[in-house]
């Protein structure tokens, strides 16, 4: 068997240069250097008759050196010019500065050339082709694979050491996919997919081998994620809430009727609360879609079974926004809830603590403060977490563990299509809402350059003048200590405050400021005590204020559209007709089109997986820290048929043989092991 981690200075056409070379590219290892894919071929199998060649078409040529390479001297380059000819015509070759190249040719010698061709007035030129000798198809007379690059590094030398990597392992590869799914999925064998990937002999085959490598890496993640819950769910033992405890009853006290999406929620809510197994359950909706509601009618069943309930939300305010919200409706049916903030006085902090652990609370609702050792409950039996993405698992956890084994809710606001939330959140079953209350107004959104500066501050003065209030975010990256973009909101503020809206009550608010700062200019302008809000983007989670109709972006083409979302979802929440005004600066085309999504379309779903399509899925990851591995080869956007199949296949498997403990499945739990688990964080 060959050993594929050992280091990439053995295999052939390595020494100690390329090494430090490779190692720019992430490529330690011979597995490093055959899994360092193509970015894409170029088909240089076929050459064309010269006098066939179109102007501007990129072609191979095979053709005679007619001529000795002339070297021509200007001033800034040294130009070397060959004549060459095949049987239709004939065609200028020419370099720059390439002094090796002087004695290469022969004349009367045939060699093949791949470049762009152009014609003019009926000449041929083509310039600076890759050649080669005749009888050597290495770089040209095949389909031959270009791989992204680092300084010093040619494309063929790479192409060199690459092929010798995959030279000495074809053959000897060991299939890690079971016998029964390469057949019947069709898949060809690991040796030709590597093979093929980087060398393929015809376009199936580099189609083929594909198909099979992004088929074992999603195959691979979706077991892996599949299995850490199954892990979850075999070893514990949850609450079985009251079945006689019906949910209706406080639906029935409900100022509106739910959406049939909510219903459907509730149900599967229910039934998971009704089971032993504890609950594992992520709610994702639009913002404004209803969520809150659906945890309060859950606490509701979980209280009134003999259990505590935790609320979570990320900030004082929204917690603050919960509370009320909860007792306005609860409180009808005799039941206590409470709010832990860390600005709670030290004595009352002392009391409500005792009172939690005799009991005496029913649903604490509060932030990170809740988190903390000394708060401990006499009969935890739900958790929700509200805006989970602020949160990290580990948080999670935590406060999980303060009951013992009890239902989890993770409420999301940032809307992923389906088959990728079964990734991002493998350990948690899903429920969507995929509705927004009736009535619900669009957002009218319109996207802006500077020369709108104007009109815009006319616009927002007209609509406080009406009695309304705005926000205005700017782009600061939270946490980062980066003064500059702190200056410029500071800046920013300033000029709004004193120039252009100094008839009015402007303020700002930062992440860098002390909670309790926060929490009081936003308390501010909740009651209507501030006409302008200039923020960053700590207002994107779910702080309710009806009477703001106006959300202007700065700097739009600086946040992702899925955040823009987000941050349009702060207005339209009350009786106004309300707006979005996205200032963009950025000028390029990708810039333009997610400006003219967010300008189209108010469905988050749909934004999201726009979103996917323009960033790529590399992006998508790499900004969310959701703990999902690298992909190497599949593309979240384009294989997501494969995902839905692999899903199907993984799921079956488990439910089969969940240990993968099968004599056929064994190779899988390598394929797992090996890919994955070292670098899932759950
Ligand atoms: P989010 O999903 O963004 O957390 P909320 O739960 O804050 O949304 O709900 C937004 C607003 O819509 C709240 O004022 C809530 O009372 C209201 N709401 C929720 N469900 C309905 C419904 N079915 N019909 C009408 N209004 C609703
Ligand atoms: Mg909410």
């Amino acid at each position: 068997m060959i050993d594929l981690n050992k280091e990439v200075q053995y295999v052939k056409n390595v020494g100690p240069n390329r090494v430090k070379l490779l190692n720019k590219l992430n490529i330690f290892t011979l597995k490093d250097l055959i899994t360092y894919f193509p970015r894409n071929h170029e088909d240089r199998s076929v050459a064309k008759n010269i006098a066939d060649c179109e102007d501007g078409e990129t072609v191979l040529i095979k053709a005679k050196a007619m001529s000795k390479i002339a070297e021509i001297r200007t001033r800034r380059v040294t130009i070397y010019r060959l004549i060459v000819s095949d049987n239709s015509s004939s065609c200028v070759i020419t370099w720059f500065n390439q002094r090796y190249l002087k004695d290469k040719f022969k004349i009367g010698e045939t060699y093949t050339f791949y470049g762009k061709i152009t014609t003019k007035g009926g000449s041929f030129e083509m310039s600076s082709p890759v050649y080669e000798e005749k009888g050597i198809d290495k770089n040209t007379g095949r389909i031959v694979p270009i791989y992204p690059l680092t300084a010093r590094l040619s494309q063929n030398m790479l192409r060199k050491i690459i092929e010798a990597g995959i030279d000495e392992v074809y053959g000897n590869l060991e299939e890690d996919i079971p016998d029964y799914i390469l057949k019947k999925y069709n898949l060809v064998n690991i040796n030709d997919a590597y093979k093929n990937i980087h060398f393929p002999k015809t376009n199936n085959d580099f189609i083929q081998a594909k198909k099979r490598l992004v088929f074992e890496e999603l195959l691979a993640l979706q077991l892996a994620l599949f299995r850490l819950k199954e892990g979850q769910d075999e070893t514990q033992e949850g609450i079985k809430f009251n079945s006689k405890i019906n949910m209706n009853d406080v639906i029935k006290t409900l100022p509106f009727t739910l959406t049939n999406a909510q219903l459907r929620v509730l149900k599967e809510i229910n039934e998971d609360m009704e089971k032993s197994i504890p609950m594992n359950r992520l709610l994702q909706g639009d913002v404004g879609s209803g969520k809150t509601v659906i945890s309060m009618i859950s606490a509701y069943k979980a209280v009134k079974s003999g259990y505590q309930v935790a609320i979570m939300a990320p900030t004082a305010i929204l917690a603050d926004q919960h509370l009320k919200n909860f007792e306005k409706i609860l409180g009808q049916f005799d039941i206590k809830c409470e709010l832990l903030v860390s600005s709670v006085t030290k004595k009352n902090k002392e009391k409500i603590i005792e009172r939690l652990a005799n009991g005496e609370i029913d649903i604490l609702i509060g932030t990170h403060a809740l988190l903390e050792d000394n708060v401990i409950f006499k009969n935890l039996g739900l958790v929700v977490t509200d805006e989970q993405h602020r949160f990290g698992v580990k948080q999670r956890a935590k406060i999980v563990a303060k009951g013992n084994n009890p239902d989890v809710i993770v409420m999301s606001a940032t809307p992923i299509p389906r088959t990728l939330a079964l990734i991002l959140y493998g350990d948690l079953d899903i429920s969507i809402i995929d509705e927004l209350p009736p009535n619900r107004k669009k957002i009218e959104t319109y996207a802006v350059n500077k020369d709108f500066e104007d009109r815009i501050n006319v616009f927002t003065k007209k609509l406080i003048d009406e009695g309304r209030q705005a926000y205005i975010v700017c782009p600061l990256v939270e946490d980062s200590d980066d003064d500059l973009s702190l200056k410029s909101v500071t800046a920013l503020a300033e000029k709004y405050k004193t120039e252009v809206f100094s008839d009015y009550r402007v303020e700002y608010l930062h992440g860098k400021m002390k909670a309790k700062e926060k929490d009081d200019i936003m308390k501010r302008f909740k009651n209507g005590e501030i006409d302008i809000l200039i923020s960053t983007t700590v207002i994107e989670v779910g702080v309710d204020v009806p009477n703001a109709s106006l959300m202007i972006i700065e700097n739009a083409e600086r946040f992702g559209l899925a955040q823009l979302h987000q941050l349009r979802g702060r207005v339209g929440r009350g009786e106004y007709k309300s707006y979005c005004i996205l200032k963009n600066e950025g000028h390029n085309k990708v810039s333009k089109e997610r400006m003219k999504v967010m300008c189209q379309t108010n469905d988050g779903f749909i934004i999201s997986e726009k979103d996917l399509e323009l960033r790529g899925s590399g992006d998508f990851f790499g900004t969310a820290q959701h703990g999902v591995p690298e992909l190497k080869i599949a593309n979240l956007f384009e294989d997501i048929p494969t995902l839905k199949l692999v899903q199907q296949i993984a799921s079956n498997i488990m439910k089969i043989d969940p240990h993968l403990s099968q004599e056929n499945n064994l190779r899988l739990k390598d394929l797992i092991n090996d890919k994955f688990t070292s670098r899932i964080e759950i």
